[in-house]
């Protein structure tokens, strides 16, 4: 009788990362932007800069700064400890990718539908109804 060699290791394949870094936020041209991904075979846009697309797994994808502009899709108010209220919704881009994002509100109020504009503001960044956000830029100015 001979003795046959069974191999017993798995061939072990790496998990392919998705997103490339954690940071959204990066500097573009005409300024501060969200980081996007649009894949060069889908069309496809996603939020963060990724290495593979999410729809049809291609890696043929591009790095592009994501509109500053969208539309409330829907919000919540969170109650955190001594910080007070915090609102936080998801923002659909005018490019069709939705983000989950926090939001300003004063004079304004929250409501679905309602246009908003994202601020930066040092480190941080969220989305203020249009006008809002514009009276903001003015303040900075
Ligand atoms: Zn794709």
């Amino acid at each position: 009788m001979s003795a046959t060699s069974v191999a017993t290791e798995a061939i072990v394949s790496l998990p392919v990362a998705d997103l490339e870094n954690d940071g959204l936020l990066g500097m573009f041209p005409d300024g501060p932007r969200l980081i996007g991904t649009r894949c060069d075979d889908c069309g496809r846009a996603m939020l963060g800069e990724r290495v593979v697309c999410s729809s049809c797994v291609s890696t043929q994808v591009s790095r592009i700064a994501l509109p500053t502009t969208g539309v409330l899709y829907s919000y919540t108010r969170l109650h955190v400890g001594a910080d007070g209220v915090r609102p936080l919704g998801y923002v659909d881009l005018d490019d069709d990718v939705r983000t989950l994002a926090d939001l300003r509100e004063d004079t304004i109020p929250l409501v679905p539908g309602l246009r908003v504009e994202l601020v930066v503001d040092g480190d941080a960044w969220f989305f203020a109804p249009v006008d809002r956000a514009r009276d903001r830029k003015k303040e900075n100015d």
